[in-house]
């Protein structure tokens, strides 16, 4: 709202609430779509990494304009049409790793609660039935309306209506709450005081989150894009309904690009996470790609960032495997400084707006440190595992690296791990003979050996 960083302080101690608007279910959704969601799940690991307790409210749109028309479309009714794209939906947050809401609640089931608030609309004068039997809200009533979008007065037409549920800055306009049925609807319709219809886009989420979250919550997100006239019409909708300041806090993030345009269904530049995984790409890989970049900086998608991100995600792989098989005897304390200071600026970074930039700087950082370490043989077995568990910590909001996961094909035994150890030292201190010998060993046992830039390692089963 302020356009700054601001410093976050929850309405009840140790207590967030998050509403974060949900995708419209009339199609697989996109990765700038899933930008969104995970810039959301990293805000919401952060405010959990810190120790708050998050609850986190996403919508589902399941009725709007394109849910009817592409259900229409496709001659199917508009729950079984939703359906199908809901459960695409859960099936791919959990290949990108993205932690559940609390609760999903889906449109079509608010129906009543979305009424209600129209009512309250109605009798505070905030809202109107034109003569096309529509209900708009009258945006001259809400003098507050255009602060978050930064619209001004001048550009707002009062008394012009606007009944899609999308429409650009310069058709800024009332807008519908209740849109009365016609032909176009089919069966889609529910039963109101104002006669037969269905709920604008926009009045679901203000009625959605105040059931779920109360009449004032912490933080409310969406993509760019959602900020006008979404946003805007859902600020406008509960703070004069509810007479009070509605939400305190508001994170949008930018556009995911494909050669330089928004990626979006509309412009038909877009790849479904289903696209990528089709074409042998990683959920994780996916999301260090999507994570790695400031939530508030446009990113540019590209397959070469894509093959980068699984170069990076195996580095790490051979790295954790080499920590694994660390042996060496000692307390830990040779590593114990680098890993609180590696930390503590993790930590930071985050707390910062959510710099995750700075804050993947560190795992870089780290594990230069601990191949250095281990380069030299004086990284202890207790070193090691206490650089994994700071990993597992990174990865608590990360979600990309899965520390412990030995894939199974390669599950490399501790012993062949601690004769590459022992090579890797040999090397180090030039002692040639020794690592030709360790090669050997290692050939013997059924396994190839070749050397990671940097001194490292990569076992593979012959
Ligand atoms: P929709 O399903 O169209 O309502 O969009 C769901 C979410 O994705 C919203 O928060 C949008 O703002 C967001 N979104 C759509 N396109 C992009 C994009 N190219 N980059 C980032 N976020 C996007
Ligand atoms: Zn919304």
């Amino acid at each position: 709202m302020e356009r700054r960083v601001v410093p976050f302080a929850p309405l009840k101690p140790g207590e967030v609430g998050l509403y974060t608007c949900g995708p419209t279910v009339y199609n697989f959704a996109h990765i700038g779509n899933f930008r969104a969601y995970t810039f959301e799940d990293i805000l919401k690991r952060t405010l959990e990494f810190f120790g708050y307790k998050v609850h986190q409210v996403m919508n589902l749109t399941d009725v709007d304009d394109k849910t009817i028309r592409d259900s229409r479309a496709a001659n199917l009714p508009l729950r079984t049409f939703t359906e199908k794209y809901k459960k695409a939906f859960f099936e791919d947050i959990k290949t990108l790793n993205i932690e559940p809401a609390e609760v999903y609640p889906a449109a079509t089931d608010h129906i009543p609660e979305m009424i209600a608030l129209i009512k309250i609309l109605m009798e505070k004068g905030f809202a109107y039935q034109a003569e096309d039997k529509c209900i708009y809200f009258s945006i001259a009533k809400f003098p507050a309306y255009g602060r978050l979008a930064r619209i001004d007065r001048e550009n707002q037409r009062a008394g012009v209506r606007i009944n899609t549920d999308e429409y650009a800055k310069d058709s800024v306009a009332d807008f519908a709450l209740w849109k009365a049925w016609d032909e176009n609807d089919g069966d889609v319709k529910w039963e109101s005081p104002w006669g037969p219809g269905r709920p604008g886009w926009h009045i679901e989420c203000s009625a959605m989150s105040s059931k779920y979250l109360g009449t004032a919550f912490d933080i409310h997100t969406g993509g760019i894009d959602n900020m006008f006239p979404h946003h805007e019409d859902e600020i406008a909708q509960s703070e004069a309904a509810n007479g009070k300041k509605w939400v305190n806090y508001w994170l949008h993030c930018e556009h995911l690009m494909l050669n330089g345009e928004k990626m979006s269904k509309s412009l038909g530049n877009f790849y479904t996470l289903r696209d990528l995984q089709a074409k042998g790409w990683r959920g994780q890989e996916i999301r260090w790609v999507l994570v790695g970049a400031h939530y508030r900086k446009k990113l540019n998608f590209t397959f070469e960032a894509l093959a980068q991100a699984r170069e990076t995600l195996n580095r790490f792989s051979a790295f954790f495997a080499r920590m694994r098989g660390v042996s060496a005897p000692g307390d830990g304390s040779e590593i114990r400084g680098q890993i609180d200071s590696a930390l503590e600026k993790f930590g930071s970074a985050m707390a910062d707006d959510l710099n995750t930039a700075e804050a993947v700087a560190q795992l870089f950082e780290l594990s230069r440190e601990a191949n250095r370490l281990a380069d030299a043989g004086t990284l202890s077995k207790a070193g090691a595992a206490e650089v994994l568990a700071a990993f597992r910590k990174f990865d608590s909001i990360i979600g990309c690296l899965d520390v412990d996961k030995v894939p199974e094909a390669e599950e490399i035994p501790p012993e062949l791990a601690a004769l590459a150890e022992q090579r890797a030292a040999a090397r180090k201190a030039k002692n040639f003979a020794e690592s030709d010998r360790l090669r050997d060993e290692i050939s013997a046992k059924g396994y190839l050996i070749e050397d990671v830039p940097g001194g490292g390692w990569r076992l593979k089963k012959k």
